[in-house]
C-alpha cells in the first residue's frame, strides 16, 4: 500500500505546479486526473504555443488587471510571481520571449514545451500519476478533508488536499465544474460561473462575410439605448460568427451584463489614432491617384480589400461608381463609417468556447497566504476553481503558477504529525 501525504485532483497546470512543489518541498505526491493524460487545456492555451505570463514585472501595475481581487493576490504573488516564473520556465529548458502586450511566450512556439518542464518537475519530484481516475466527492471528518472518493467507490486519504479541477469552460478538456459541486456541499460559497473572456457572436452577414481579417489596432465601443459604455483599443479578429480577439474578449463580460438589459451596438473604429478630418485626407490623396478607376479598386491602400464592399455599403456609396464622381458628402460618409461601424450583438459564444468563467470559490474563504481554505485547515484551492476576474494575456497561465506554487509548498508543510494512507472501500 502506497502513503501520500498530499492529494492533488486535477492535472491542469494549476494541479501539476502544485503537484511538482509540494514534492520539491519533500511531500510524498498522488496527482488523480480523469482523462487519460494531463494539462489538456494548457496544451491548447495561446493557440498551441501557451502564453504563460504577462512581462509586467511590478506587481503593484500586475495586479492593477485584477480589480477586486488584487487585494487577496499581493500575497502569492510576491511569493511566485511574474520573475518567478519565467525563471522557473528557463531553468526548466523553456527560455521565454516577449510579444505585443507584453504577452510571454515560450521561444519554441509551443505549449507541448511548457507541458514538459512541469511533467518533468513532477518526475524529478517523485509525483506519482494516476490518469484515467475520476474523483467523484471529498470527504470530510472532524472539520477537515477526510478522504477524496473515486468513482470506482475507493477512498483515498492523505494529509492535506489540493483542489484543481479547474472551471467550466472547454469542458471537452475535463473542465466540467466538479470542483465547485463538492465544495458547494461541504458549505463553501461559490459565486455562479459564468462564460467571460469569450468571443461574440454579431448579427450582421457583412461581419460574417470578413471572417479571418484582424485589426491589430482597432477601437470598440459599446452602446446601448443610444448611451456610450465602456470603449477600448485592441486586436480584433472577424471570424464566420462574429468577433474575437483580444479587444473582444476583454469586453465580452461589459457586453455579457449590458445584455440582460436589452440589445447591445458595438460601434468600431478602424482608425482610432486619427480624426474625420484625417481620415478624409487620406480618402482624398487615395483618390488623387486613382480618378477613373471604380472606386471598389480605389480603396485598397487604406483598409483589407475584402472589407471595401461591405464598408461602401454602410456609407451608401455605389461601389462601380468611378471616383471622380465621388461627391463631397459620400467621401465624408465613408470617413464615419471607418470611425463607426455598427454591429448588432446577439449574444455570445457559450462556455465550449470561453478562456475562462467569471465566477467560481469566493475569495473571503480562502487564506491566499496559503492558498488554504479558511473552512477546512488541509485543503487547498488553486488555478480556474477560483474566483477572479482577469483579461487575456497570459494572466489565467500566472495566476496557476502563483496559486500552484504557493498551495503546493503549504500543503508539504502539512505533512508533519499527519498519517497518510489509502483506504479502500
Ligand atoms: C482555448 C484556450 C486558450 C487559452 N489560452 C491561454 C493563454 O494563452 N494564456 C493564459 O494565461 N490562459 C489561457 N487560457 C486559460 C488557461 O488555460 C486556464 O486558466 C488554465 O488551464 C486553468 O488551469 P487549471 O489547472 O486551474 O484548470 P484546468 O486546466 O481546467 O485543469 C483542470 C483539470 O482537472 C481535471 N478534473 C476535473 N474534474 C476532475 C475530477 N472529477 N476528477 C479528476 N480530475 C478532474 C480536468 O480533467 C483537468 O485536467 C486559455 C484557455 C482556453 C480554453
Amino acid at each position: 500500500m502506497n502513503e501520500y501525504d498530499v492529494i492533488i485532483i486535477g492535472g491542469g497546470p494549476a494541479g501539476m505546479m502544485a503537484a511538482g512543489r509540494a514534492a520539491e518541498c519533500g511531500a510524498r505526491v498522488l496527482l488523480l486526473e480523469k482523462n487519460d493524460s494531463l494539462g489538456r487545456k494548457l496544451l491548447i492555451s495561446g493557440g498551441g504555443r501557451s502564453n504563460i505570463t504577462n512581462a509586467e514585472f511590478d506587481p503593484h501595475v500586475f495586479l492593477e488587471k485584477f480589480q477586486d481581487a488584487a487585494k487577496f493576490l499581493y500575497s502569492p504573488l510576491s511569493r511566485f510571481g511574474v520573475k518567478d516564473v519565467t525563471d522557473f520556465f528557463a531553468a526548466h529548458g523553456v527560455p521565454t520571449k516577449i510579444e505585443e502586450g507584453g504577452r510571454v511566450f515560450p521561444i519554441s512556439d509551443n505549449s507541448r514545451s511548457v507541458f514538459d518542464a512541469l511533467s518533468h518537475y513532477m518526475r524529478q519530484g517523485d509525483v506519482t500519476v494516476m490518469p484515467n481516475t475520476t474523483v467523484s466527492g471529498i470527504e470530510t471528518a472532524d472539520g477537515a478533508i477526510s478522504g477524496v472518493r473515486l468513482g470506482s467507490g475507493d477512498i483515498l486519504k492523505a494529509g492535506a488536499y489540493v483542489l484543481a479541477t479547474g472551471g467550466t469552460s472547454h469542458p471537452e478538456t475535463g473542465s466540467t465544474g466538479d470542483g465547485f459541486v463538492w465544495l458547494e456541499r461541504i458549505g463553501h460559497t461559490i459565486v455562479q460561473p459564468r462564460p467571460a473572456l469569450v468571443p461574440i457572436r454579431i448579427r450582421e452577414s457583412w461581419v460574417h462575410s470578413l471572417s479571418g481579417i484582424s485589426f491589430p489596432e482597432a477601437k470598440l465601443t459599446i452602446l446601448q439605448h443610444g448611451a456610450k459604455f465602456a470603449a477600448k483599443q485592441g486586436k480584433l479578429l472577424f471570424t464566420h460568427f462574429g468577433l474575437s480577439g483580444p479587444l473582444v474578449l476583454n469586453m465580452s463580460r461589459d457586453i455579457d451584463e449590458l445584455l440582460q438589459n436589452g440589445e447591445v451596438i458595438l460601434s468600431l473604429d478602424l482608425f482610432p489614432h486619427s480624426d474625420i478630418g484625417e481620415i478624409d485626407r487620406q480618402i482624398q490623396m487615395l483618390f488623387d491617384g486613382q480618378k477613373n478607376k471604380q472606386v471598389k479598386n480605389a480603396l485598397e491602400g487604406l483598409i483589407p480589400p475584402l472589407s471595401i464592399p461591405a464598408i461602401l455599403s454602410i456609407a451608401t456609396i455605389d461601389p462601380e461608381k468611378p471616383v471622380h464622381s465621388v461627391k463631397r458628402e459620400e467621401r465624408l460618409a465613408l470617413a464615419h463609417a471607418l470611425k463607426g461601424l455598427p454591429m448588432t450583438v446577439e449574444g455570445l459564444l457559450g462556455e465550449d468556447k470561453a478562456i475562462v468563467t467569471s465566477g467560481g470559490v469566493a475569495l473571503a474563504e480562502i487564506d491566499f497566504r496559503h492558498m488554504r481554505s479558511r473552512l477546512y485547515p488541509n485543503l487547498y484551492l488553486v488555478g480556474d476553481i477560483l474566483d477572479i476576474d482577469r483579461p487575456s494575456g497570459g494572466y489565467s497561465l500566472q495566476l496557476c503558477w502563483t496559486t500552484g506554487f504557493v498551495a503546493g509548498t503549504s500543503a508539504a508543510g502539512k505533512k508533519d504529525g499527519l498519517t497518510s494512507q489509502i483506504l479502500t472501500k
